[in-house]
């Protein structure tokens, strides 16, 4: 994942900058997977309240500085969209991975291939995770005590 400035991302989408949005985006660009909400919240409870991170994490998800995947238990996670996609305001199509055995998410360089609606039928997003082992747990696979 590339490195991302905070300040910059808020300027190119005419966003105030405030702290508490530079903070949120620092946490989830600190690392190469996504971060789940529960883990945010923990992150930054102190400096920031629930209902004022729950409206940041909005508003990043519409101005498409953000995107939500949902995991296997129906968590929240966020990850930034990779800087190519934000400047065109789509959202960002890929293929996510939820590894079974650490739990992370990973936004895959794979592209979701154009799938055609019935008619009638207008569909806006297109979401698709693959379950598994990632390639870190591939290598160190966790050996049964
Ligand atoms: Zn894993
Ligand atoms: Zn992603």
């Amino acid at each position: 994942m590339t490195k991302i400035n905070p300040v910059n991302i808020l300027k190119e989408h005419d966003l105030k900058h405030t702290k508490q949005r530079v903070r949120v985006l620092e946490e989830i660009s600190m690392d190469e997977v996504a971060i789940s909400q529960p883990e945010l919240e923990k992150k930054l409870g102190k400096e920031i309240d629930r209902v004022t991170l729950y409206r940041i994490l909005n508003t990043y998800e519409d101005k498409g500085i953000l995107h939500r995947i949902m995991d296997m238990n129906g968590t929240a996670n966020y990850a930034i969209c990779s800087s190519s996609c934000s400047e065109h305001h789509h959202h960002d199509e890929h293929v996510h991975f939820n590894c079974t055995s650490c739990f992370k998410i990973y936004c895959l360089e794979v592209r979701i291939p154009k799938i055609k609606m019935p008619d009638g039928f207008t569909a806006k997003t297109m979401s698709t995770t693959a379950y598994g082992t990632c390639e870190k747990c591939n290598a160190n696979p966790v050996k049964p005590d």
